[in-house]
């Protein structure tokens, strides 16, 4: 079975990536033709302002790719830039699916919420005023052609004046608060780019006419889009695209530091780029049970983040004993995550020196990707011949 997921380049990988995402990919590579894309034109729908790092992050993905595992002896690892037929197939694909496919898509959906209160607010404030406008030019003394027309068009005038206005700072930011909207939101988010990128994401999937796509639950609409499209293209040119199955993989809620989901944003990550001193300041750092407040207290290992990584990383023969001594209390917090931490760098260890040595040399990365991208190119390339050729293209 061809098997196809990838990542956007958004920085160095945490402990959540690898328990939701990569320890599946690494399963899946023993037994299945696999390719993995570090989607860089992705990262530019919502990071296209800022593009300093983009070409370090691309590489300090790749080495914790190869560090934790994948191989590119058994998978491909390719760069989603470096095969710019997925640029001719987006364009192709742009034209033939309908925009109200992709303004159902939930994260679009959920983004452009805010937009839609600055309508509703935007009709609020036009109806209130049309009285006031039909007055004002009731009393002019000139004639008017075309009362109805000059009317809207002054509507439109004051109207995109006022949500400018809002925009600008200029009303209560009260106000803007209670209405949920913001400024980059608003001016930042909602792109032609961002609109399209579920497109962008069953080209990645289909042009290398993959069976199957590792994903999490909320990314279920999008494959369900990927099958759309694919379904439409075969009905108007013929049959070309098998339609993607999603491999539905249970992510486990990977908790941080300080008992959230582990996050980039929240600053309550473990990465694998730490160095021990790092991870075990951060592991002495976590939130515990909050009713156990010094030995001797019982706690509650099935409310503790840190009891969830005895679980993931200490020897389960241990892991019993620490549930009963954390119950009664026989177990304080300091030495249950010093033992955490130790069960935690013994996984961690031989990834970090596998890093050390990837990131000794600066082309590693580079080559693995440019021989990555060129097998992946051969079979891009063939798809893309057939959709010309069924299409009736030169
Ligand atoms: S003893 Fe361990 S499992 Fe129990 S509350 Fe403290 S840190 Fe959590």
């Amino acid at each position: 079975m061809r098997v196809l997921s990838g990542m956007r380049p958004t920085g160095k990988l945490h402990l959540g990536h690898y328990l939701g995402v990569i320890k599946n990919w690494i399963s899946l590579q023993k037994d299945h033709e696999t390719f993995f894309m570090v989607a860089d034109w992705h990262a530019l729908t919502t990071g296209y302002k800022d593009t300093k790092h983009i070409k370090d992050n691309i590489r300090q993905l790749v080495i914790d790719w190869i560090a934790l595992g994948l191989d590119p002896e058994k998978s491909v690892l390719f760069l989603q830039s470096m095969v710019k037929e997925h640029a001719e197939l987006f364009l192709l694909f742009a034209m033939i699916t309908p925009k109200s496919w992709l303004e159902w898509n939930p994260t679009y959906k959920d983004t452009k919420y805010n937009l839609l209160r600055i309508h509703d607010l935007e009709l609020t404030f036009r109806g209130g005023l049309r009285d006031l406008v039909k007055e004002f030019l009731a009393r002019q003394p000139f004639r008017v052609e075309d009362t109805e027309a000059l009317e809207e068009d002054l509507l439109d005038v004051i109207a995109q004046a006022f949500v400018k206005a809002l925009f600008d700072g200029k009303l209560d930011k009260e106000m803007l608060r209670k209405l949920n909207v913001s400024k980059r939101e608003f001016y930042e988010v909602d792109t032609y780019g961002f609109l399209g990128y579920p497109v962008l994401q069953a080209v990645d999937i289909l042009l290398y006419k993959a069976e199957a796509v590792p994903v999490g639950e909320d990314q279920l609409p999008h494959i369900e889009l990927t099958r759309e499209i694919a379904r439409r293209f075969n009905h108007l040119y013929g049959e070309t695209f098998p339609e993607p199955q999603a491999l539905l993989t249970e992510t486990p809620r990977v908790p941080g530091t300080d008992g959230r989901k582990m996050s980039k944003s929240y600053g309550n990550a473990i990465y694998f780029a730490d160095s021990e001193e790092e991870v075990k300041k951060k592991v002495m750092s976590f939130f515990t049970d909050p009713q156990k407040l010094r030995k001797g207290d019982p706690g509650r290992p099935e409310i503790c983040p840190v009891f969830m990584y005895h679980k993931l990383f200490t020897p389960h023969e241990k892991v019993e004993e620490i549930e009963r001594d954390c119950r009664s209390g026989k177990l304080g917090c300091v030495d249950c995550k010093r033992m955490m931490w130790e069960g935690l760098e013994t996984f961690l260890r031989p990834i970090r020196e596998k890093r050390r040595e990837v990131e000794k040399s600066a082309h590693y990365v580079w080559d693995i990707l440019t021989e990555g991208s060129r097998r992946a190119r051969e079979l891009a390339q063939r798809t893309l011949q057939e959709v010309r050729e069924k299409m009736n293209l030169p």
